[in-house]
């Protein structure tokens, strides 16, 4: 089988193919995707931001929050523009990545999205939007890998910056293909990227050494406040906006915590909340395979996949804390239910 094949799976082929004649039907793109970028999110920008520009068309990318630092070294396509009052021209088009859902795609743009078409490329299950072409694909590590598949049926061959935005998504999303996502075809296309003249360790490098020290000394506190409960299956911290003042630390110096409580031996969820302002809380959950953190984040207002779902509740953060106790323990609890009446029956 050649490396093509595997990388660029045929159950996805016709459906990208239709997303490329899409997006070469149109022009005069906003380029952009969930609110507070991750690598996912970020590089699927920047590889779209290459496409168009290859196929001479005018785009322009926007995100409210802008570039995350320790992601400054990725080589982008064009300026990040944080409003949409700051923008050179009017686009026509929203191409909207990794998102999935129109409130998430921030404020001023969400209540703006009926002056727009929408092209929506996504792995996030779920309803989707996009009036004039939608492409979600929930089996997908990354939407950058969905975004690969899309390119390829366009003819076009990934290399350069474009490929190391395609490279950097999947690291970061698949937490360096460690997750139960680095599938055989994940494996596939970052083969052909580094053949390509990617080089993942140098990009693992430059993702790895970006430690500032209020991002050490913020690890440290959250490891000092953090909780077993449920007999060590739950592990809970709660971040006050107050402690990352404190410690000079930003919100994106979380990233990647959630994923570290749940390398706790016994632990089977892990739930990371962060006050992100007065009554605002933002919420991280991660489990083991088995628990589905996807339908807890949904139940509350919230959302993402089976072992990686997050939201926002807009309540103190000790009403978070009491919230969040609550609807995971009583999930653990099911689920050991079920477990014990699926041994029964057997
Ligand atoms: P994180 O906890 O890293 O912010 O997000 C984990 C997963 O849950 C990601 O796939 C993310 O897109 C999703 N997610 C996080 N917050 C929200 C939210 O407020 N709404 C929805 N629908 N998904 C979310
Ligand atoms: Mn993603």
């Amino acid at each position: 089988m050649q490396l093509t094949d595997l990388a660029f799976p045929l159950a996805w082929r016709e459906r990208a193919a239709l997303m490329a004649r899409a997006l070469l039907d149109h022009d005069m793109y906003l380029v952009c995707a969930h609110i507070r970028l991750d690598g996912d999110a970020l590089s699927s920008m920047a590889a779209m931001g290459c496409f168009l520009e290859q196929n001479h068309k005018r785009f322009l990318l926007y995100a409210p929050f802008g570039v995350p630092e320790n992601y400054d070294f990725l080589e982008l396509p064009a300026p990040v523009y944080r409003s949409l009052e700051a923008l050179p021209f009017r686009p026509r088009t929203v191409l909207a990545l990794d998102c999935g859902d129109p409130g998430r795609l921030g404020e001023e743009l969400s209540r703006e999205m009926s002056d727009f078409s929408c092209i929506n490329i996504d792995h996030h299950p779920g309803p989707g939007m996009g009036s004039i072409a939608s492409l979600v694909v929930p089996e997908a590590s990354s939407t950058t890998q969905v975004i690969a598949s899309v390119l390829h049926a366009a003819g076009c061959e990934p290399e350069g910056r474009l490929a190391q935005a395609l490279a950097l998504g999947l690291i970061t999303d698949t937490g360096g293909f460690r997750h139960a996502n680095a599938s055989p075809e994940v494996f596939a296309l970052a083969a052909l990227l580094e053949q390509n003249g990617v080089s993942i360790h140098k990009l693992r490098e430059k993702l790895e050494k970006t430690w500032s020290y209020a991002r050490m000394r913020l690890w440290g506190h959250m490891s000092s406040q953090l909780q077993l409960l449920d007999n060590g299956r739950l592990a809970l911290c709660c971040l006050s906006l107050d402690s990352m003042e404190e410690l000079g630390a930003k919100s994106e110096d979380t990233e990647g915590y959630v994923e570290h409580m749940r390398e706790l031996r016994s632990v089977l969820a892990a739930c990371l909340v962060r006050e992100q302002s007065e009554g605002v809380c933002k919420f991280s959950l991660r489990s083991t395979e088995g628990v589905d953190v996807r339908s807890i984040a949904a139940s509350l207002g919230g959302g993402g996949h089976v072992n990686a779902a997050g939201g926002t509740l807009n309540m103190s953060l000790e009403s978070a804390e009491r919230t969040l106790v609550k609807v995971v323990t009583r999930a653990l609890e099911e689920q050991r239910a079920e477990a014990h009446a699926a041994h029964s029956a057997r």
